[in-house]
Formats: C-alpha cells, structure tokens, sequence
C-alpha cells in the first residue's frame, strides 16, 4: 500500500536526533525474531517480572469493565485510586497524578517543567530512556558516572559539582535499574545537606522497584521531609504486582506541579485506561502477601544469578533491589556489545550491553525469569567463558 519514499523525503523533528528505539527492546525483539526461527535463545535481557498478575486483580478489571468504567476516566485519575494512593503515601489526592505507567509520570513531569537549554541530572548507569526522556523534552541530560567502586550510587561531591543555575530536577532511582543499588537512609540526607544549598533543584525519586527490595528500603521524601515541597516520588503497579501490560503508575508530589502534569496529561492521554485504573486500585487494596512470596523467590534468583555469574568469570556485584544484576565483562572481551554479541551467537544468551545504561564494560542480566531459565542461561554463559581462555 505504502509506495517506499525517498529517506530525504521524511524529516524528523530536531528533538528526535539522536533517539533511537530503545537498545533493551532491540535486543529483546532479536532474541524473539531468533527464537521464532527455530534458534534456542535463552533470552535474560527484560524486566519483566515472569509471574502472572494476581487473579483478584483480573477480576476486578472485568467486574469494572461490566459495571460500566468505560468512559472517559477523570484527566488525573480515577478519584478511589487516587484517593487509595494519597491515604497510603499520607498526603491529599491533589498531590497524585495517575498515568499510563510510571513512563507517562517521568516523562510528563520532564515535559511540563523544562525549557530549551535546562538541565537534569542523573547516575550512570541509569535506566535507559532517563536520558531519552529529558531530551525529548527539550531538556540536557547531566549523566555523572557512578562505577561499581562507589556502589553505583551518587555521592554529594558528585551532585555539588554538576549543579548549575540551568539545573531544574536530580532524576534518582532506588532501587536502580540496572544495577540494583538501594540508597540508604544517611546517604540521602548526605544528597540533602547538598539540596538545601540549592533551593531552586528539585528531585525525581522513581521508586518503582520499592517492593522488590532486599534490604531496608528508605523512601526519598521519608528521609528528607523537609524537601516535600520539591520531590515527585514516582511508583506504580508494574514490577510489584506483576502488571507491566495494564499500564498504571502514578507521580506524588507537590500541587502545583501535579496540577502541571495533569494540564499535559489532558492533552495527551485524557489519562490513564479507567480499566487497567480499576485493577491497580484491586491490586494495591487488595491481599499483599504475594509480595513477600515474591520477593523470597526473587531473592533466591538474585542468589543463584550473583554465585554462577561470579563462577564464571564475569565479577558481580550483590544487588540490594530489583530484578537485575550488572556484571563486568570478561578480561578477554571487555567491549559490552562484541560480549553481548559473541554470548548470543555462540550460546545464543541474549543480555543487555552496559552502554545502553551509559556504563560501558559491563552488561545487564534480567533474573526475573524462571529458574530453570537462569540455570541453562547461567550454563550457556559458562561454557562461552571458558572458550574465551
Ligand atoms: N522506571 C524504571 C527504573 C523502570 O525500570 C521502568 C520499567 N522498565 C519504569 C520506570 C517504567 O515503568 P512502567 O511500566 O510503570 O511505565
């Protein structure tokens, strides 16, 4: 239907150059072209919890979707969910924005406060779309390097330094995706003595992988109270309950910069899907035991993932949180993507190069699969080593 057009012909908007389809779903979308080839592809590289959404919580959409929840749903989100959000974080339903996940919050919050030349902050490695995001906002995304030495984690020296009169928001993630780092309670007072010498810098915790945690977790704002007024704190149902498909997340934080966000969202979205809205309010109401029983299977993945990684070669560092760990490359073939290229054509394990989190030299694994799949994944990776001595 489509004649080819001339490449010349098309023209993307500036603020696109440079973005690209992200490098984790490229990579995910090979390792399904392989597969659907008949090619036996160990495939480690999404994070996606594997465990199916809680049965309770379908119900609730399909009950939601007979009772007539089918029209426009409110622009900032269904009032019983945002209220069941407000009454949980203890603050008032104008300080919660629903959207269609976690995504819809980052990205609406970045495009409703920058302006051309603005600056954000944010620790490499970083959640692949971070930079993106700022980008497509107009913004520049201040990427500091944060290696395994110091935990993955930002220090204060490190934010002192990259703090200039065009910086609006430090972008933080705990626990992280890539590398699980979980900041503890003094090291974000540490980051907040440096905040209280900038008033004008606001903070972005995105806090998704909260209940996959192994260790204490410290919410941003429960450390610093005091800097309420300038943290969005950002959370939803995609990781914790299993419900990466229904696309609900949802921002916390100040009014006026809701009030923002909602005025960006209504032109977007008219907000998030009244249905999938419907089964978040289930899931974050309902029964929460399946969390605890989640996270021990999840903890004797990471365990499993830590010791064979560290067998066979590739140094791996403990993650605190999430579904990720993010070894160095081998001595032999430290360049990320010719590793995560040999792993893939060799013993067709698909992993995730360090460079798409801006760390090269290492690689993200994803252990939020079945066990069965990490153990041959783990195999595979061991023979393909040891063929590099
Ligand atoms: N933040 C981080 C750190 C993530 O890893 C992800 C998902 N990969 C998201 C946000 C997006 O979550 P959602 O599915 O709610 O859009």
């Amino acid at each position: 239907m489509f004649r080819e057009i001339a490449a010349d012909s098309f023209r993307r908007a500036d603020r696109l150059r440079g973005i690209e389809l992200s490098e984790i779903v490229q990579i995910s979308e090979q390792a399904a072209r392989l597969k659907a080839q008949g090619v036996d592809v160990v495939a480690l590289s999404t994070g996606e919890p594997d465990f199916p959404t809680p049965e309770h919580v379908i119900k609730a959409a399909h009950q939601a979707a007979l009772a007539g929840q089918t029209r426009y749903p409110a622009t900032a989100g269904v009032p019983d969910l945002r209220a069941a959000i407000a009454e949980d974080a203890g603050v008032q339903s104008q300080n919660v924005i629903v959207s269609t996940g976690a995504k819809q919050v980052l990205s609406g919050a970045l495009m409703a406060t920058l302006d051309p030349g603005d600056e954000v902050i944010t620790a490499a490695p970083f959640w692949t779309s971070y930079a993106d995001m700022v980008r497509l906002s107009g913004g520049i995304p201040v990427v500091l390097d944060c290696p395994v030495s110091q935990g993955f984690k930002l220090t204060p020296a490190q934010l002192e330094a990259a703090i200039t009169p065009r910086t609006r928001w430090l972008l933080l993630n705990t626990p992280a995706n890539p590398t699980g780092a979980v900041y503890t309670e003094s090291e974000i007072q540490a980051l907040g003595r440096v905040l209280d010498r900038h008033p004008n810098v606001w903070v972005i915790s995105d806090e998704i992988y909260q209940h996959l945690t192994y260790v204490p977790f410290t919410p941003f704002v429960q450390a610093v109270p005091h800097l309420a007024d300038r943290v969005l704190t950002v959370n939803g149902v995609s990781k914790a309950y299993s419900m990466t498909g229904w696309r609900i997340g949802w921002g916390i934080g100040p009014s006026p910069l809701i009030k923002a966000m909602i005025a960006v969202q209504g032109q977007i979205t008219s907000g998030a899907c009244s249905i999938a809205q419907a089964a978040a309010l289930a899931a974050i109401t309902g029964p929460q035991t399946l969390l605890g029983e989640r996270l021990q299977a999840m903890r004797a993945r990471r365990d499993l993932v830590v010791a064979g990684l560290n067998a066979a070669g590739l140094e791996c560092a403990v993650p605190d949180g999430a579904f990720y760990v993010f070894p160095k490359t081998p001595a032999e073939m430290p360049v990320d993507h010719e590793f995560c290229r040999y792993l893939l054509d060799e013993v067709g394990v698909a992993l995730v190069p360090g460079r798409a989190f801006g760390l090269p030299g290492h690689l993200r694994l994803s252990f939020a699969y079945a066990t069965e799949s990490l153990q041959e994944g783990l195999r595979r990776i061991s023979v393909a080593t040891a063929r590099l001595k």
